[in-house]
């Protein structure tokens, strides 16, 4: 079964051991732009999985000895085909998650792109220095790993998702990757591009379904040589316990409550700047941050330009260029947010800005939203939201504000805002997160380490990060040349 999508033709049944499969069952993908729906797309559950993860394994057996060159090769192919397929893709995820059209088109599906050439060439140059013992050589290899399962959200889908699958393919290994239900279009487009770049079949495949149900099946099968999932810390923990039954490694990217710190001695547009940019998609980014922490001397006019530039935010259509805010995701993600926002002022919390959804758009508009003077410890300040909604409080030392900073228990980012070098280094030495940013946001080089700490992960990925995640890292050990003659 297809549907056509943004004039673009999409498969919406699985793709395992390079065939399209459907399902009896079928869920509703529907637009966040005016919540209609695309298309009933193939619900996997166990059978699926099963099927998927044979596919891969036997296609392991060829794909797990290919050399390296040869992978990176294959990697570029679908690197090309993807960069031949900007628009399509760019305009499909945007009918698919509502997030902006022009974030798409220059910076999302160019990423995509980057995400297959950069781990294509960093396989070619994994190195390890060899080392001696006694005259012994030690020699540390990357071997594939097996069958990688990786499980993604919706905010961002094929930016995440070939975040997981371009080094996992790079490492030798075949993957099942099991999209978001409510994104689940540009993976099964991707699945074409695969299968147009020469990927054999079982090397990539993709299982559509509730997460629930296909994806609890995937992380449950013991065939299964790693994990490595993207979204809300109670799923990571309810994969968690079934990969710890099978002793299989996951690699957790999970939610944030991220700090912005914002010191009196910052340039004030540039604060400002960065925290308008907490908005972007909607609000929908695990690393917003959506704590603003404000030096008490500047409070007040940060506070003042901030509103101001709020006011002129842009809301509505994601597909139209001038658009600076869409929509978000479902209609329960709509109210999730707003929930959180009306036990704020329950609780006694300020609306500066916003507070609501747009009643002037109606659907899935919610307006971006400042809220202030939340108690200390209530749950605006503690749990991730996820959409646009940002609080502020202010501070009176750096010791304070880096402890409201780290009063968390997310770890995923933080940013500071300060024009003292000394104090820069001494913040982000005592910030407890897997990303700092200094007088920056969102610059991300796929060489670095990324994850979280404390509950916002388990483990990094990145550069070498991802290599010794998928692969099966193996020290061999040569005695000295003809030691083994008898
Ligand atoms: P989610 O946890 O609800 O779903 C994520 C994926 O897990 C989906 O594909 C879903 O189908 C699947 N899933 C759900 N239950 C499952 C189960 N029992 N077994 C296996 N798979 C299951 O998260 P979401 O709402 O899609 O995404 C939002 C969350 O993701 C936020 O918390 C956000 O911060 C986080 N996120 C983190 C990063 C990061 O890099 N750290 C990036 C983007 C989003």
């Amino acid at each position: 079964m297809t549907a056509r999508v943004a004039d673009v033709e999409v498969s919406l049944d699985h793709w395992i051991g390079g065939e399209r499969v459907p399902s009896d069952e079928r869920f509703e993908d529907v637009s966040p732009i005016d919540e209609r729906v695309i298309g009933e797309v193939a619900a996997g559950g166990a059978d699926e999985a099963r099927r998927a993860v044979d596919a891969a394994l036997s296609a392991f057996e060829t794909w797990g000895r290919t050399s390296p060159a040869e992978r990176a090769a294959a990697l570029h192919r679908v690197a090309d085909g993807v960069e031949a397929r900007i628009p399509e893709l760019a305009a499909v995820e945007t009918e698919d998650n509502g997030a902006l059209l022009r974030s798409h088109l220059r910076g999302v599906m160019p990423r995509v792109v980057h995400n297959f050439r950069f781990f294509a060439d960093w396989l070619l140059q994994l190195r390890h220095e060899d080392f001696d013992t006694r005259g012994h050589r030690n020699h540390v290899s990357w071997d594939p790993a097996g069958v990688a399962v990786l499980i993604t959200p919706w905010n961002a889908p094929l930016m995440l998702e070939t975040w997981k699958v371009a080094p996992a393919l790079a490492a030798g290994d075949t993957v099942v990757l099991k999209p978001a239900e409510w994104s689940p279009l540009t993976a099964s487009l991707l699945a074409d591009v695969a299968a147009e770049a020469g990927l054999p079949p079982g090397v990539l495949n993709v299982v559509q379904g509730v997460g629930e149900e296909a994806g609890a099946a995937l992380v449950s099968d013991p065939r299964v040589a790693r994990i490595s999932f993207t979204g809300s810390v109670p799923t990571a923990r309810a994969i968690a316990a079934r990969a710890a039954a099978n002793l299989v490694p996951v690699s957790f990217e999970l939610g944030g409550k991220s700090p912005l710190v914002v010191f009196g001695d910052a340039d004030m547009d540039l604060a400002v700047g960065l925290a308008v940019e907490q908005y972007d998609n909607a609000g929908q980014v695990c690393l917003a941050g959506t704590r603003l922490l404000v030096e008490a001397s500047v409070h007040d006019r940060f506070v003042a330009q901030l509103l101001d530039r709020i006011a002129a935010l842009r809301q509505g259509d994601p597909r139209d260029p001038a658009t600076d805010v869409g929509p978000q995701v479902t209609r329960a993600h709509l109210e999730r947010v707003d929930g959180f926002v009306r036990r704020a002022v329950a609780d006694g919390a300020t609306v500066l800005a916003g507070g609501g959804p747009n009643t002037e758009l109606g659907g899935l508009y919610y307006r971006p939203t400042l809220i202030a003077d939340a108690p200390e410890g209530s749950e605006i300040l503690t749990e991730e939201v996820f959409g646009p909604v940002l609080t502020v409080q202010s501070f009176d030392s750096e010791e304070q504000g880096v402890a409201m900073a780290n009063a968390t228990r997310f770890g995923l980012a933080a940013t500071v805002v300060t024009s003292d070098d000394a104090r820069a280094e001494r913040v982000a030495a005592g910030l407890v997160a897997g990303t700092v940013w200094v007088n920056c946001f969102f610059v991300r080089d796929l060489r670095a380490p990324f994850g979280g700490s404390k509950e916002s992960g388990v483990g990094r990925e990145g550069g070498n990060w991802s290599f010794d995640f998928y692969c099966d890292v193996k020290n061999s050990v040569f005695a000295p040349s003809g030691q083994g003659r008898t």
